[in-house]
């Protein structure tokens, strides 16, 4: 196996998509000597020092997030870009079953030889998913990818997880009835770098039109950001299903992450999540260690009896173990 990885990632490099979808197999695996592989492969693949925009989108079921992905990414590879679409779908870690990402959805797309889409895997906990995306994001970008769309379900952490993960971040949200402004929390609206409020079109356009100017109006009283310049963070309408407004949307992102750049916000973001990926790998490695070695769990399990029954000091027995983890 000495020459596989070296040809995998001059694969990839290539742009050729099966070594691509081989190499996020690959990452996806727990088993230690994949997770060895997937290390080495990351490793070789981060001197090419390639780039590209990573979007997250996010949204409640029905909102329109595949549709609007699946217009948008057709706009984009018509202009030449090449797209990746990858998912956080906090349903599929629970249940096994997915809410995205599945391949009858975004069937144009799927079809665009500029673009390459891979749905969520079915893993038994979040923080597998995010560091499958994570080290996806790097592989998608190896293989020359000038945008990478993560969506993600507006569910418990995973909102969190994607905005950690990417350069910009989008709310899609469907138009509401009066001036109600859907629940959205308010760490959510403070995430957001641009909310885009879908189906602005036919009978709903009254009611897009109206919500958008109360998200206007909501994220103007938040606090002003460093990273943002005049106008940002902003609420545009689009339809997704008559392609309106999606190239405007474009635009400003472009726009957005073009003043990042000159402002040193956009390298200083990505440096900033770097440092916190490599911290939570420490972090999950050491808990793994925790629950995998049959000694250490053994200890752990007597430990906790002698502090239950009032024989040994929680702190105490605490530093035993981390002492034994090598910490
Ligand atoms: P997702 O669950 O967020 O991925 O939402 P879908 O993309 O599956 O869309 C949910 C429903 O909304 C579907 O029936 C779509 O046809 C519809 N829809 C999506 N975008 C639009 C839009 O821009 N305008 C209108 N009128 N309907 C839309």
């Amino acid at each position: 196996t000495a020459h596989l990885l070296p040809d995998m990632a001059q694969k990839i490099l290539a742009g050729d998509r099966r070594a691509l979808a081989r190499a996020i197999t690959l990452v996806e695996s727990g088993r230690a000597d994949h997770r060895a592989q997937a290390a080495e492969l990351l490793h070789e693949l981060a001197r090419s020092g390639r780039q590209a925009l990573r979007i997250g989108l996010s949204g409640t079921p029905g909102v329109g997030k595949s549709t609007f992905i699946e217009s948008f990414g057709m706009q984009l590879t018509a202009q030449g870009l090449k797209v990746a679409v990858l998912a956080v779908d906090p349903s599929s870690a629970r249940s096994g079953g997915s809410i995205l990402g599945d391949k009858t959805r975004m069937e144009r797309l799927s079809r665009d030889p500029n673009a390459f889409i891979r749905p969520s895997p079915s893993q038994a906990h979040l923080g597998g998913v995010a560091r499958r995306t994570r080290e996806a994001v790097s592989l998608c970008e190896a293989a020359g990818f000038d945008v990478i769309l993560i969506e993600t379900v507006g569910v418990g952490q995973s909102e969190t997880l994607v905005a950690e993960m990417t350069d910009l971040f989008i709310l899609l949200m469907a138009p509401a009835g009066g001036d109600e402004l859907q629940g959205v929390k308010r760490g959510i609206m403070e995430m957001a770098d641009m909310i885009l409020v879908n189906k602005a079109d036919g009978d709903l356009k009254p009611a897009a039109m109206r919500t958008v100017s109360d998200y206007a109006g909501a994220l103007r009283l938040l606090r002003k950001r460093p990273q943002d310049p005049e106008g940002f963070p902003k609420a545009l309408p689009v339809s997704a299903l008559e392609e309106n407004g999606l190239q405007k949307a474009w635009e400003d992102m472009t726009t957005l992450a073009a003043w990042r750049r000159e402002n040193g916000h956009f390298e200083a973001r990505r440096a900033a999540q770097a440092r916190h990926w490599f911290e939570t790998e420490v972090r999950e490695g050491l808990l793994a260690r925790l629950s995998s070695d049959p000694a250490i769990r053994a200890r752990m399990t007597e430990l906790g009896d002698a502090v239950a029954a009032g024989n040994a000091a929680p702190a105490a027995a605490a530093q035993e173990m981390l002492a034994r983890l090598g910490a």
